[in-house]
């Protein structure tokens, strides 16, 4: 399957698409000690304690860049965005370029009733941000498009943190 917007895409981006979507799962080695954050940062959500959760996303963000080798990247977590409506957990990713080191910015937004759905959006907005990061770094793709093969890759980076692990005190 390809998304609708492939149509408009030029060959050269085609291209990018196809070796995009054909890289389905993201081997992440030695995921045991990344694990042991996720309980952390649902519990820094719930808390609706910003520093905390942008201190365990930090984290485990270079905990994952080290174990895929790319280079390490920065993560600020801001404040709830008061126009997003529930469920539109935003981030965003900058590429390194003049900067430093990339950036991924998310937005904490919590839904009161519904705070381990809040906590798997959270975490999969981060993962998805880290996928573009992969795309340029990891897989030197010049562009990052959203294909299928790039949700794969985020969820399976969130099986492999999240669902691997024992149940036990994770809702
Ligand atoms: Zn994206």
């Amino acid at each position: 399957m390809v998304f609708s917007y492939y149509k408009k895409l030029s060959a050269a981006q085609k291209r990018i698409y196809e070796q995009s979507d054909a890289i389905i799962t993201v081997p992440l080695p030695d995921a045991g000690e990344l694990q042991l954050l996720i309980p952390l940062l649902s519990s820094a959500l719930t808390r609706e304690d910003r520093e905390q959760v942008e201190a365990v996303c930090r984290k485990l963000t270079l905990g994952m860049a080290d174990r895929l080798a790319v280079p390490p990247l920065r993560v600020k977590v801001l404040a709830v965005r008061p126009s997003a409506s529930w469920g539109e957990l935003h981030g965003l990713y900058e590429p390194a370029e003049g900067r430093a080191s990339a950036v991924i910015s998310l937005w904490m937004r919590t839904a009161k009733h519904r705070r381990v759905v809040a906590f798997k959006s959270f975490l999969r907005t981060l993962l998805h941000e880290l996928c573009h990061h992969l795309d340029y770094e990891l897989y030197k793709l010049p562009d990052s498009f959203h294909t299928e093969g790039f949700y794969k890759r985020e969820s399976s980076l969130f099986h492999r943190l999240v669902e691997e692990q024992p149940p036990a005190n994770f809702e």
